[in-house]
């Protein structure tokens, strides 16, 4: 019989006052730990709960943990961290506080509560006394999660608790507080990406911190809490990408590479490794900081990396620009800019980043179970063979096909899919795999499976 899961916790019936100086103002609480959600709540929402407050309606109970010495944030100061209410609780602290917050659209905007009477819209400063006493004494009850428990069963918490349905790890990605969420989100980037390809050099910095924030994340793929680490690790990841010592004396860093590993904590990292690796196998690569940003954004844009063509051209590029003034962004910066804003701006349309209508591009097949089908076939290996003509293919170039279409009643599960060469997946057509090969490659290896 399976074991139950002990969570010694404490809930206790604390004033909002008491929640506001205790756990925010002293900036005890973390509301945003790593697994959890970006704030998604709308002005009304935020209004809302403040209206439920002042009306002594009841709201849902609170969940937070408490922090060990080992947890990353407790040397920020943090004591406890948020698990469920964070929009709640940010609502709470900026209406107390007289703050404005960052609506859905990213426009401060203020928490008022509407006063039924006279339908007037209050800030806490316009409140008039006995109506402050009714926020602070309104009592809330919250759920202290009291024993040790790891970052992974804090996040299976969080999610159990959202909805009762876990989130993916890529939805856990573009909802989470990690830098790597602008990434993610197609809003998030084109807010990103505007002064970068306007050639700010000041954005770079942040690419330097979120490729640092995969790169270490990566590095401890296969520790408990690879998150303990971070901290750890990122700073000196930081200096390295951003060639912080000199620049001008230093002005490529060297990545070592390791192979592909299988991991699936960050696919995007190691998609930018696995196509380090494709251009030069197995030794360390020499790479211009704007270089690895250049790739980082193509394989968060398109999920894959982009062919070997287009990375040699980067590299032949980055080496053949000049430095020109010494220790800052010169010339040699401004002309990979260049390549960025070539390479990238115009396809940004299609894959709607640019904010026009465009559609984002998407695989048919997502690229976990891409991954997954080519990891079944060709484990451990970036080269492979179509089962088809034989043709050689590699993790970068193939093409997954479905055995039985789409068209035909295929479904997307991995037993119904193999990776095959583009040729053959386009030539097949919605006719079945099997029968296509019968007749086009008799001797197919997929005959003989
Ligand atoms: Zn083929």
């Amino acid at each position: 019989m399976a074991r139950r899961l002990e969570t010694p916790s404490r809930i206790v019936t604390k004033s909002l006052s008491t929640v506001y100086t205790e756990y925010m103002e002293s900036g005890k609480l973390d509301l945003s730990p790593p697994y959890q959600r970006a704030p998604c709540w709308t002005h009304d929402q935020n209004c809302g709960l403040i209206d439920s407050i002042m009306n002594n309606w009841p709201i849902p109970m609170f969940t937070i943990y408490k922090l060990s010495m080992a947890d990353p944030s407790f040397a920020l100061g943090a004591r406890f961290e948020c698990v469920d209410g964070q929009n709640r609780l940010r609502a709470i602290a900026a209406f107390r506080s007289g703050t404005p917050i960052p609506n859905k659209k990213g426009v401060d905007e203020y928490v008022y509560w509407t006063r039924p009477t006279d339908m007037k819209e209050l800030k806490w400063t316009d409140l008039s006394d006995e109506e402050r006493s009714w926020f602070n004494d309104y009592d809330v009850a919250v759920n202290i999660i009291q024993a040790s428990m790891t970052m992974e069963s804090r996040k299976a918490m969080f999610t159990s608790l959202q909805d009762g349905t876990r989130i993916s790890a890529s939805e856990n990605l573009k909802n989470s507080m990690h830098p790597v969420s602008q990434f993610t989100s197609r809003t998030g980037l084109r807010d990103f990406l505007e002064p970068v390809l306007n050639g700010l050099m000041t954005a770079s910095t942040q690419w330097i911190d979120v490729i640092a924030d995969c790169a270490s994340l990566w590095l401890h793929r296969d520790d408990a809490d690879p998150l303990a680490s971070l901290n750890r690790k990122q700073n000196e990841l930081r200096r390295v990408l951003g060639c912080k010592k000199n620049a001008s004396r230093n002005p490529v860093y060297k990545i070592e590479l390791e192979a592909a590993h299988d991991a699936t904590l960050f696919p995007l990292f190691e998609s930018l490794v696995a196509s380090l690796t494709e251009v030069k196998r197995g030794s360390t690569v020499r790479c211009h900081k704007f270089y690895v940003s250049l790739l980082f954004l193509y394989i968060t844009l398109y999920g894959e990396a982009p062919p070997t063509e287009i990375i040699r051209e980067w590299f032949a590029s980055m080496t053949s620009a000049k430095i020109v003034a010494e220790g800052k962004a010169g010339k040699r910066d401004y002309d990979i800019y260049k390549i960025l804003w070539n390479t990238l701006m115009h396809r940004l349309v299609d894959i709607g980043a640019s904010g026009t209508d465009g559609k984002p591009k998407r695989h048919t097949v997502p690229k976990q179970k891409r991954n997954e089908v080519w990891t079944r076939e060709f484990p451990g290996s970036t080269d492979g063979v179509c089962p088809c003509c034989e043709a050689p293919i590699t993790v970068f170039n193939m093409e997954v096909a479905h055995i039985q279409a789409v068209a035909d009643g295929g479904t997307n599960d991995a037993t119904n899919l193999i990776p095959t060469c583009g040729p053959c997946n386009r030539s097949c057509g919605s006719e079945h795999l099997v029968s296509w090969c019968e007749r086009e490659y008799p001797t197919a290896p997929l005959l003989r499976r």
